[in-house]
């Protein structure tokens, strides 16, 4: 994985406490984050900044947007974590991450059928997950 500092040294950007502090609350969550979700991680930081910096972000490579339902979210690249799709359940609003290398070998496949050079991809899976199809609340259960 690539390192933050080094990335914006690279990019000849300033590593400033924001932009450090955005980065790190992008990077400690588990899933996409919305702009409300970060500025609670972020409280010292206004909005004008928070905005800027997730634009800069995302010009710049470290930030990739993700369009699941309406709602804009934000997620690291796959500079900075694994590369994974998203299943989203639309009854609990969860999201979790797919990374099966059968996905990515069928992208492969495709791409070389079509003569087509992917350069990257991104897509989100919707449907129901599998608590909210049994009916299953308790997750602690349904996982032992
Ligand atoms: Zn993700
Ligand atoms: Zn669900
Ligand atoms: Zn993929």
């Amino acid at each position: 994985m690539t390192d933050f500092d080094a990335h914006m040294h690279t990019l000849k950007l300033r590593v400033t406490n924001p932009r450090k502090t955005i980065f790190e609350a992008l990077s400690d969550a588990s899933e996409p984050l919305s702009i409300g979700d970060i500025q609670k991680h972020c409280r010292d930081i206004d909005r004008v900044t928070l905005y800027r910096t997730l634009e800069m972000f995302t010009k710049n490579n470290i930030v990739k947007i993700i369009h699941i339902g309406w709602k804009k979210q934000y997620e690291l690249t796959d500079l900075f974590q694994p590369h994974h799709h998203h299943f989203r359940c639309t009854t609990c609003q969860d999201i979790s991450h797919v990374s099966d290398s059968e996905v990515e070998e069928a992208i492969d496949t495709i791409s070389i059928r079509h003569g087509f050079t992917v350069t990257s991809h991104q897509f989100e899976l919707e449907g129901t997950c599998r608590y909210c199809l049994t009916g299953n609340t308790n997750r602690e259960l349904l996982n032992k």
